[in-house]
């Protein structure tokens, strides 16, 4: 079986983890690793602060109480989402307000938001699908004239860019993950970058259980209590040590999984062209990092047939994003304001093909070949073929 995701592994990690134990004997929270992955965030995305957390959704978590989110408050976000995005802010009491996504890239659709804005509306999350960013000068323009904080789920977008930036540097928040399914991984984990002076002091009591610990420990005061709400956010430094060797060799897991990616691209051209399949959009002002490869079939019939066909044929390739809207909690708590044109109909045409730091030319060419073979197998595909006379 072709495994749809093996976690990230460069070689250097079980030496890092052994020197957190052995040498530093420090194998909680802020130790030389922690400091080592912030410090190397901080220099790269030139923010004030980048700081380890213990997932990508309590990075969300920590941005909603920074966003001083009160009951009653609305938050604008896509329905095609992890839960996470939504579940951030309904912890602070808000109400998730959907907006439908674009049928191209399956982000927010940012002509659909201002639409949406009320007196209530608090904070805009813009999450970058599969490390294509948002059309974040629209969004960031939206919230200025509406007062509303914008915070970037870019959990999929480690080192992709918008227009030259950074994805996490763009709106006053940004969260990232370092889950094994992700890019860049530490098992589990993830990152708040902030760099506004007075957030970033907040950011930090609010990670360490709403104390002034940190500060305690650079000398700043002499003795250190509760002053803020909070939470327990600090990674161990045992899972920052397998970070920050991924870290160390960021541009090479950058550059193999582009590759994996534009092997598949082409590879699939074929059925694209002949109306098979659709295949990812990547406007020309994003600069992805290859996060995600998936094509769209036609309907959910097809998918599952497809998917079906791919797992009798040993590869593992999955769907995603159920529309928070649409399942249990997001009906109880949230609403979809406009109409849902794109985010169901476009999250039942998704397959998600395996794609992982150091995947085989040879498990792509397989997993390749047995979309072709789907495609050459079914009626549906060869009646649209021949319509559009490609295949003849
Ligand atoms: C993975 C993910 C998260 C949550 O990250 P965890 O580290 O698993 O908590 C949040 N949002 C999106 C879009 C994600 O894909």
């Amino acid at each position: 079986m072709i495994s749809f995701n093996v976690p990230p592994f460069v070689g250097k990690e079980l030496d890092y983890i052994a020197e957190a134990v052995k040498v530093n004997h420090k194998i909680s929270g802020d130790g030389s690793f922690t400091r080592k992955c912030s410090a190397w965030m901080q220099e790269r995305f030139g923010v004030r602060r980048a700081l380890l957390v213990t997932s990508g959704t309590h990075a969300l978590e920590m941005a909603a109480m920074l966003c001083d989110i009160r009951p009653g408050d609305e938050v604008i976000m896509p329905s095609y989402t992890f839960v996470s995005t939504a579940n951030a802010f309904l912890l602070r009491g808000a109400v998730p307000v959907f907006v439908d996504i674009r049928p191209d890239t399956l982000n927010i659709d940012e002509r659909l938001i201002e639409d949406a804005v009320t007196e209530k509306t608090r904070a805009i999350v813009a999450v970058h699908y599969a490390g294509v960013a948002c059309e974040m000068d629209t969004i960031c323009a939206i919230a200025a004239r509406h007062g509303l904080t914008v915070v970037e789920d870019a959990a999929h977008g480690f080192l992709a860019r918008y227009k030259g930036r950074f994805l996490g540097t763009i709106g006053r928040f940004g969260a990232f993950s370092f889950h094994e399914t992700k890019n860049y991984s530490m098992g589990e984990g993830g990152a708040l970058l902030l760099d506004d002076a007075e957030q970033s002091a907040r950011a930090e009591i609010i990670r360490e259980k709403g104390t002034d610990r940190s500060r305690f420990f650079r000398g700043e005061i002499d003795k250190y209590t509760w002053v803020d709400i909070g939470s327990s956010y600090l990674p161990s430094d045992l899972n920052a040590a397998y970070l920050f060797a991924q870290l160390e060799q960021a541009h090479m897991i950058f550059q193999d999984r582009l590759r994996a990616w534009a092997f598949y691209r082409a590879a699939l051209a074929d059925l694209a062209e002949a109306g098979c399949v659709e295949l990812p959009v990547v406007p020309p002002e994003c600069a992805h990092n290859a996060h995600m490869f998936y094509l769209k079939c036609r309907d959910l019939e097809e998918r599952s047939h497809l998917l079906a066909w791919l797992k009798e044929h040993d590869v593992d390739a999955v769907f995603h994003y159920i529309p928070l809207h649409s399942s249990t909690a997001g009906r109880k708590y949230g609403r979809f304001h406009g109409e849902d044109r794109y985010t169901t109909r476009e999250s039942e045409r998704i397959c998600r093909l395996p794609l992982y730091f150091g995947i085989s030319a040879a498990d792509q060419m397989a997993v390749v070949d047995a979309v072709h073979a789907f495609y050459q197998h079914t009626a549906v595909c060869k009646t649209r073929s021949a319509d559009r006379e490609v295949l003849a």
